[in-house]
């Protein structure tokens, strides 16, 4: 059976799969993306979509700066603004004992030349989100933060691959692989590519794609739950999270709230479900309207999970694979990888064309996840 030749395979139609194939092939390279389902079908759609560097790890804060300043042109790079709106995002203290940490976090990044995030008092905080609760005291800002429309920002990211002539592949799982002198063979059912370039951004089941060329990774999965209320009159512009509870609470632009924050539903990686823990989900309802008086009665429209990959120390998985040729790691993003879309698709461009990288990754190295090799 003959392959398919490309310059480079993408294998997952997320929005990092997406993102990496469009920023390869503006540089002239034939790309495609392998994408079991369709794209767009596991993290990338069911993501909250905050746009966020507020309360970043250290290590991530220059790369999810540099794709916030992408997201402020974000329709230059793909065709369309996605949805965008950079109301801000907010962390709120609910409590005086609350903002210590808060203090604390802003001096922290202040003293390594940073000045994204700044702390605001109640008066300002109740200028800037005056649904808020009164008894909340303060917060730290970050005013270019916000937030997108996910399902506007997939089809942005697959428009502008295919105007590109990205070949996308739905329906195509990746199930072996083989070496053919400088190229990986990649056997998906019935069809057959071949690349001398890999890029692995198969989300939650990338750590299963990596153990076929060798790469043994060490990973976690979470299922972090959303709800969706029915449309309500504007109530509020930026994104809210709280300290001490698991929330984060915007509207959308068609009136609807959206609330997450990081509850954890299940996950079953075999048979690519999640589920909806509702005693668990509750919590995150009941934080809503602790901090929303307004929103209480509002009936919930649906709710969701999504499955998503989770290293140990909460930073993504981006670079070069220390074993195999070729194959160049994007995944792990734990719970915070819209943000960095934009990004990582020109740093993997950086590594694949390049060799390197002028931008700041050594954290996300994929070595310091591969277990210890037993001696044969
Ligand atoms: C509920 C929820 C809320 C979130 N909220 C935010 C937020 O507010 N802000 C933020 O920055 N981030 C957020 N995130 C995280 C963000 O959505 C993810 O980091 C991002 O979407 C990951 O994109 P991805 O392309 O790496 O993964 P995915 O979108 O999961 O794509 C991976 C793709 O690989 C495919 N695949 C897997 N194995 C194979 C194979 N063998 N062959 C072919 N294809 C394969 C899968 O089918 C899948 O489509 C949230 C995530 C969730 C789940």
């Amino acid at each position: 059976m003959s392959a398919e030749a490309f310059d480079v395979a993408v294998v997952g139609g997320g929005l990092h799969g997406l993102s990496a194939a469009l920023h390869l092939a503006r540089t002239g390279r034939r790309v495609t993306v392998i994408e079991r389902r369709w794209t767009g079908r596991h993290a990338s759609g069911a993501t909250a979509a905050g746009v966020r560097t507020l309360g970043r790890d250290i290590a991530e804060i220059p790369i999810s700066l540099e794709a916030m300043a992408m997201w402020h042109r974000i329709a230059d790079i793909v065709g369309d603004p996605c949805g965008f709106h950079a109301h801000g995002q907010l962390r709120v203290a609910e409590t005086g004992e609350h903002m210590p940490a808060l203090l604390q976090r802003e001096a922290k990044i202040r003293s390594l030349g940073y000045a994204h995030e700044e702390i605001i008092d109640a008066a300002e905080l109740r200028r800037l989100v005056p649904a808020l609760s009164p008894h909340c005291v303060g917060a730290l800002v970050a005013r270019r933060d916000g937030a997108a429309d996910p399902h506007r920002t997939i089809l942005a990211f697959r428009r502008a691959c295919e105007a590109e002539n990205v070949a996308i592949v739905e329906d195509c799982g990746l199930e072996a692989v083989d070496r053919q002198g400088d190229d990986w063979l990649l056997v998906c059912g019935q069809r057959r590519f071949r690349a001398p370039v890999v890029v692995n951004a198969a989300g939650a089941w990338a750590a299963r794609l990596a153990a076929l060329f060798g790469d043994e990774i060490a990973l976690g999965v979470r299922a972090s739950m959303m709800i969706v209320t029915e449309r309500l009159a504007p109530l509020l512009a930026p994104v809210v999270s709280v300290v001490g509870r698991a929330l984060s609470f915007k509207q959308s632009d068609q009136g609807t709230l959206v609330i997450g924050g990081g509850l954890q539903g299940a996950a079953d990686l075999d048979r690519e479900r999640s589920s909806v823990d509702f005693t668990e989900l509750a919590k995150g309802a009941r934080a809503a309207s602790d901090l929303f008086p307004a929103v209480r009665g509002v009936r919930i429209a649906r709710c969701w999970t999504g499955i998503e990959a989770q290293t140990h120390d909460h930073l993504p998985v981006i670079g070069a694979s220390p074993n195999a040729p070729g194959l160049f790691h994007a995944f792990g993003f734990s719970g915070h990888g819209f943000q960095l879309v934009p990004v990582v698709g020109a740093i993997l461009t950086d590594l694949v064309v390049e060799g390197t990288t002028r931008r700041e990754i050594a954290a996300f190295a994929p070595r310091r996840l591969m277990q210890e090799r037993v001696a044969a």
